[in-house]
């Protein structure tokens, strides 16, 4: 029997997707190969890239605004050091609301001036702080949107007069916003969208070559663009599966209409986290993640029988990040209302026991 998915990662995929992916792997569109032996130049696999991109931009609503999506290699964490590289002249804001943002803020420190504009970090990250003032002249205020190991999810972006960019690895296609507000998003691949190994980065042109300093070929946001992605062997098979997510994801009405589900999802948990007396949630509530809810137990005497329950539903992936302890469900864009029904019952059915 299929589990119930509720791991942080990586990659948590519908199960369509799963299937045609694997048929892939024995057979890729009757050729009589398989994506993974494939030639890299082949047209086949071209118009696989060509269709990630458009599909990626599309999904956005970023397309003929000036916009490139690329997929590189490296995760999100190889991001951390290439916006800056590519984009940091003197100095760039940071808004420090997790673990992510605070490696993100490490990298920057190699290339110029950081600020950390607000942090939430002496409060363990429960919160994103807010009404926090920007210095003049940045060269980039930079922002994690989705905070995996906390729980915690941006719900009001700043308007700012300085480029904007965002670390949403972890919430990616899953909710609705305003998108052409960023001039730069990224996101590893393995949470909403495909398997680890290449990573979104969806990107104004225009941002770019404004830096002094020479930039690594492979670190620069214009060799890749101007390749199309393909300067070196993408990640074939991650790039394969991340195009079917977001065909998946069009065909279900694209954001607007996951972001209605991923909603119903988080509402449902919360609800439940609330009435029962036998949990208490860690984030903030006006700052809780539609992806990721972080929880624990009122009575730790109970994580016994509770794990034990859980378990025998067939649900996988429950125990909170070793950081923040308890419990963390995570609720990707493929995870089912009916899984987090039955995380919802199981809650409920230890409160009777208790
Ligand atoms: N940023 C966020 C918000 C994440 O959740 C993660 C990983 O979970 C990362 C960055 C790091 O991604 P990667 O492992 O692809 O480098």
């Amino acid at each position: 029997m299929k589990k119930h998915n509720f791991s942080a990662g990586p990659c948590i995929l519908p199960q369509e997707v799963f299937q045609e992916a694997s048929q892939a792997i024995v057979d890729f569109n009757n050729s009589g190969l398989s994506i993974l032996e494939i030639s890299h130049r082949s047209k086949d696999f071209m118009d696989v890239m060509d269709e990630a991109r458009n599909l990626a931009l599309e999904l956005l609503g970023l397309e003929g605004q000036g916009y490139k999506a690329l997929f590189l290699q490296g995760g999100a964490s190889m991001q951390f050091l290439m916006t800056a590289y590519n984009l940091l002249q003197t100095k760039a804001g940071y808004l420090n609301t997790g673990t992510w943002s605070d490696k993100a803020i490490k990298e920057a420190k190699h290339f110029g001036e950081v600020i950390e504009v607000a942090s939430s970090k002496d409060a363990n990250y429960k919160f994103i702080p807010k009404g926090f003032i920007l210095p003049e002249g940045l060269d980039y205020l930079h922002l994690t949107s989705n905070n995996t190991i906390f729980g915690t999810q941006i719900k009001h972006f700043p308007d700012v007069d300085c480029p904007l960019i965002c670390d949403m690895s972890s919430d990616i296609f899953s909710r609705k916003l305003d998108f052409s507000k960023f001039d730069m998003i990224y996101a590893g691949a393995q949470k909403n969208m495909g398997p680890a190994g290449t990573t979104l980065v969806v990107i104004r042109e225009d941002i770019l070559g404004k830096v002094t300093r020479a930039i690594p070929s492979m670190l620069d946001y214009k060799t890749h663009i101007s390749k199309g992605s393909m300067f070196n062997t993408p990640a074939v098979y991650a790039v394969y599966v991340s195009m079917l997510t977001m065909r998946w994801l069009k065909a279900k009405g694209g954001v607007e209409a996951i972001e209605e589900v991923n909603n119903r999802k988080a509402t449902l948990l919360y609800s439940e986290i609330e009435l029962n007396p036998l949990f208490k949630g860690f984030a903030a509530k006006e700052d809780r993640s539609t992806m990721n809810a972080t929880f624990s137990l009122t009575d730790g005497d109970l994580k016994e029988t509770f794990d034990a329950m859980w378990k025998e539903a067939g649900i996988n992936g429950l125990n909170g990040h070793r950081s923040v302890g308890g419990y963390r469900a995570s609720m990707y864009n493929a995870l089912s209302v009916e899984s987090v029904g039955t995380l919802v019952d199981v809650m409920s059915e230890l409160e009777r026991k208790a």
